[in-house]
């Protein structure tokens, strides 16, 4: 910088030196060194002006790819460094800009809602990956083309016509499938932020309370209707002793059955509300087995023929590590289940086994009337039957086999079902491996 101005004032000097000598040589010192001035002012200038126009060119052709050189000095030098340092923090900003709306567009693209814009022709703008997903719809391909060619359901159609907004709507896009709530929300110049949550499993869970809540007023309704109409026959006739025994004990099943379904039903609450059974707590299976083999008796009344496992060293010492109560509980269903609806002189029998990855079976067989097949997938569905009455008259609630089902796979195994009509049942539990073990009972 100081050697380009000790050249300029060396150069001005010079100049002005060139022009007294001219002018004194003239007779008019002061016009030559005036004259010289003149002449220096504008070649100064005239340079400036071919400099910036250089810069200005460059600016153009290379949009940003500006570089200072390092023998570039003077004013021109500043300027291109000062336009140097403005375009590097514009481009700071952009990057820092486009950072932040990418980082926007990630997260709109995370949410599981489904978000769509349309202009205010209904021509689609933008979606995420959800609303892509939801509606069967290309980012790219879809561009611009009118929502309503492409979601054709008459409900959503209808809904983005009518222009009343204030409540969301539930469309079907594939039956049993795929149900979406749908939002439309206006913004900007008539245009519109359609927003699409799948609601499939929630609308699922609903229908299921409301069935389940039909179920138990329908269950309990009948006993009650039965045991009203007894009390007004208690009380509008005059019973003898013997025929007012007969209606009490009537009303007494009735009453049962009521109580039996309300101990199902706290039992399945428990079941689906308590936490998982625990991977330390240890109980005897054999314990278990010997207590259901005694009740099993007691149900049956000598009317069928019952095998329990033989004592041996080895099922003297299987234990199974959960809740005992659970387990007694779904073993129990079973067992009382083949004997309800096995018909006298039949046989049940019950058998465990240890299988090669550690894990234990415990079946239940019967010689009953056997399930056709189609049912087999519906059994352990809460108040599923396959022949009502069958199962009333045998005190039956239609909570067996679902509180079968939620106690073993609570414990992490399974309920499998094999059937034919006219040849009886099997029922099997798979207890995992990492829950049963064989130990020394004094463990
Ligand atoms: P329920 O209280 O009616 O017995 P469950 O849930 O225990 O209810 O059983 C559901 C249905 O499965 C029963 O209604 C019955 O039709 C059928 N079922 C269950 N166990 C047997 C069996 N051992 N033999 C034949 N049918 C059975």
């Amino acid at each position: 910088m100081l050697n380009h101005l000790f050249l300029l004032n060396i150069a001005v000097m010079g100049a002005l030196g060139v022009g007294y000598y001219w002018g004194h040589w003239l007779e008019v010192p002061f016009l030559g060194v005036a004259l010289a001035a003149c002449v220096l002012v504008s070649m100064l200038s005239a340079w400036h002006t071919f400099k910036l126009r250089q810069l200005t060119q460059k600016l153009w052709q290379e949009q940003g790819n500006l570089t200072l050189l390092e023998h570039e000095q003077g004013a021109m030098a500043d300027l291109k460094q000062a336009i140097l340092r403005l375009i590097r923090q514009k481009n700071q900003t952009i990057a820092a800009e486009q950072s932040q709306s990418e980082q926007l567009l990630m997260a709109l693209n995370a949410t599981p809602n489904g978000l769509l814009l349309l202009d205010a022709d209904n021509r689609i703008q933008w979606m995420n990956a959800a609303a892509s997903a939801h509606f069967g719809l290309h980012a790219q391909k879809d561009y611009a083309q009118v929502v309503s060619n492409l979601i054709r359901s008459p409900a959503f159609v209808d809904y983005l016509h009518t222009g009343q907004f204030d409540q969301p709507i539930n469309v079907v896009i594939k039956p049993d499938v795929l149900l979406l709530s749908i939002r439309v929300c206006m913004y900007g110049q008539g245009r519109k932020l359609i927003l699409s949550q799948d609601v499939t499993d929630r609308e699922r869970t609903e229908v299921m309370r409301r069935d389940f809540v039909a179920n138990v007023s329908h269950e309990i309704r009948t006993p009650l209707t039965v045991l009203s109409g007894f009390v007004e026959t208690m009380q509008d006739m005059n019973l003898a002793r013997e025929q007012q025994l007969h209606v009490l004990g009537m009303m007494a099943s009735q009453s049962n059955r009521m109580l039996q379904l309300i101990a199902d039903l706290l039992t399945l609450a428990k079941l689906e509300g308590d936490p998982l059974p625990t991977m330390t707590q240890w109980f005897s299976l054999w314990d278990t087995l010997n207590s259901i083999h005694q009740d099993a008796q007691a149900l049956s009344g000598g009317k069928h023929g019952l095998t329990f496992p033989e004592e041996s060293p080895a099922f003297k010492s299987l234990q199974m590590a959960g809740n005992a109560t659970e387990m007694y509980s779904a073993i129990l269903n079973l067992v009382s289940n083949a004997i309800r609806y096995t018909p006298a002189h039949g046989s049940i029998e019950v058998v465990w086994s240890m299988r090669e990855d550690g894990s234990a079976l415990l079946t239940v067989q019967d010689t009953g009337p056997g399930i056709a097949r189609e049912h087999l997938s519906r059994l352990a569905q809460r108040f599923y039957r396959v022949d009502t009455s069958r199962s009333r008259d045998t005190g039956g609630t239609g909570l067996g086999l679902a509180i079968v089902k939620h106690a073993i796979e609570r414990h992490g195994g399974e309920l499998s079902i094999e059937s034919e009509v006219g040849k009886g049942s099997q029922f099997r539990l798979l207890i995992p491996a990492s829950r049963v073990r064989l130990a020394d009972k004094s463990e």
